[in-house]
């Protein structure tokens, strides 16, 4: 039996409603429950691969091979599990599959219309993840705002699912109260007002949570009870906090978990389920010692302003495995242009313990990218190549340590006469018929590990599965070359004999990989090679080399 839980968001983006499905999973998970999460986006492309991560955040990629929304990410760091593509949609992914069975005469010559066909698309494949899944609470987010045009025929889908399964079927409104400085006080009315709207729409909230700068009073409480239909215990208060795996012990606190099961008829099956969790929230608290890791890249500014979404796996799988080994990232954003203009700011990173260059595409920020990772190898400082950041770092070691001066990768330079990095095969047509959309070598592939190389002994094991989203390689052209000039090369696709993973010997921790490892950290599980990267950049040696410069 499943039972399905929509959370909706009032009042204004960015409220953290992904936060608050997961941080529920959680819960509900330590109650003794099976739990999945589905995300819905309203936005017309098909999947997020297509669009600018400046704009939209990150794209995560799931083992299945879909190019995702970054609330997925947080479903899998919070449920610690794998999330699949059937978990998430699109507007235009539910439009495409309804055009689809239209043109394939599946509607048996009826008019197909907006309402009911496409809810009941949205439905269907709601209902799908959930038997695919087999969890007992589907938690389904709707992406956007109620009161926006974009999500309306999601809310509509979820009307009708809770006239099919009205004892199955819960509404969360994740809502906004602000606390204006001027008046000093926090303010209920947006959320009525959103309440409303909802209402609007046919659907009325049992659970409001309410996100604010601070814990909710109770007499806003009861107010918000009053005017939203709900049990002022069912007001959840969701104050900003320092970091979001604390959420569910937030929850926790208020018994969000226990009155979610209450209002399905249901009781807690397990008790202390929260321990594990418990522990690892300790132990951010208790991370006390700094370690300085610069993250480049150029995806970082909008307007007036600086975003980090866009790298969010890489700044979270960072954390993770700081947090276990008792430090405390900083993480400082660094646009690689810069090092285009000014080649002396380069100095920078010798003040910090680690680097790591995260994926990327296009021309912009390349060439500062490569003269960082030559500073890195020169001053032997740890470093972590993530995709792009591999590729730059094949392209750096050509240049540099072969000699090839202008050896490039094929995505910047087609002419280049020495293509280090070229397209994957098959790649040539799809780049031809601009047939862009859901076409990189995507999802899960196998990793065979050298032995006596540092990628080996961080994960351990032989063979690994790792992410991928790519659509060009290191050519295996050159691979003797570079080999006999000393990159090693430490993991290979066996299918394939593509390269996946390189690194440097004589260098505290130099390893590039042309995967994601970082879709596969987890709090309650850090990634094996983000821990050894953790692990030498934070080094005695590394210290003391810092503390020099610092005082010199
Ligand atoms: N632009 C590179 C490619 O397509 C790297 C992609 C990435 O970093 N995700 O191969």
């Amino acid at each position: 039996m499943h039972h399905y839980i929509y959370i909706v968001g009032g009042v204004m983006s960015g409220v953290g409603k992904g936060t608050v499905s997961a941080a529920l999973g959680r819960v509900l998970m330590s109650k003794g429950y099976t739990v999945t999460a589905i995300k819905i986006d309203p936005y017309i492309n098909v999947d997020a691969g297509t669009m600018n991560p400046v704009e939209h955040g990150e794209v995560f990629v799931t083992m299945d091979g879909d190019e995702t929304d970054q609330d997925i990410g947080n479903y899998e760091r919070f449920l610690n599990t794998n999330i699949l593509s059937v978990n998430y949609m699109t507007t235009g992914r539910v439009y495409q599959s309804v055009i689809q069975r239209e043109r394939n005469l599946e509607y048996g010559g009826k008019t197909v219309q907006v309402v009911p066909h496409v809810p009941d698309e949205v439905n269907a494949r709601i209902e799908r993840a959930a038997e695919q899944t087999g969890a007992e609470f589907v938690l389904v987010e709707v992406g956007g705002t109620v009161g926006e045009y974009e999500n309306i025929l999601f809310l509509e889908a979820a009307r009708l699912m809770r006239m099919r399964y009205p004892d199955r079927v819960r509404n969360v409104l994740v809502s906004y109260m602000p606390v204006p400085q001027a008046v000093g006080e926090m303010k209920t009315k947006p959320t009525q007002q959103a309440v409303r709207t909802m209402m609007a729409a046919g659907l009325s909230p049992d659970f409001v949570v309410a996100r604010s700068s601070m814990q909710i009073d109770r007499p806003r409480m009861e107010k918000l009870a009053l005017f939203s239909n709900v049990d002022k215990d069912h007001v959840i208060g969701s104050p900003d906090i320092d970091s979001i795996y604390k959420v569910p012990l937030v929850f926790e606190s208020q018994k969000f978990g226990d009155k979610v099961l209450h209002s399905f008829g249901l009781h807690p099956r397990a008790k202390g389920g929260l321990r594990t969790w418990r522990a690892m929230v300790r132990g951010i608290e208790t991370a006390l010692r700094e370690i300085r890791i610069g993250v480049i890249g150029k995806y970082f500014s909008t307007g007036d302003f600086t975003l980090s979404d866009a790298y969010l796996s890489v700044i979270e799988a960072i954390k993770h495995a700081s947090w276990a080994q008792g430090y405390r990232p900083k993480l400082e954003w660094l646009n690689s242009e810069e090092y285009e203009k000014s080649p002396s700011k380069l100095k920078e990173l010798s003040q910090l313990n680690g680097v790591v260059i995260p994926g990327g595409f296009g021309a912009r920020g390349i060439e500062g990218k490569i003269r960082a990772i030559q500073y890195c190898r020169e001053q032997k400082i740890p470093y972590l190549g993530l995709c792009y950041g591999m590729q730059c770092a094949v392209i750096e070691f050509a240049r540099h340590v072969v000699g090839l001066k202008k050896a490039h990768t094929t995505e910047i330079d087609e002419a280049t006469p020495h293509p280090v990095v070229h397209l994957l095969p098959g790649q040539e047509e799809k780049v031809k018929d601009k047939s862009y959309g859901g076409t990189l070598r995507l999802g899960a592939y196998h990793c065979a590990l050298r032995a006596g190389t540092a990628a080996r002994r961080a994960y351990g094991k032989a063979v690994v599965e790792e992410r991928h989203r790519h659509r060009y390689e290191f050519n295996n052209v050159y691979r003797d070359q570079l080999v006999k000039a000393g990159l090693v090369v430490s993991g290979v696709n066996p299918e394939q004999d593509l390269v996946e993973i390189v690194e440097l010997t004589g260098h505290p921790f130099f390893v590039g990989v042309q995967f994601h490892p970082e879709f596969q950290s987890r709090p309650l599980s850090p990634h094996p090679l983000f821990m050894a990267f953790v692990k030498a950049a934070a080094t005695p040696s590394r210290r003391i080399r810092q503390s020099r410069k610092k005082s010199s």
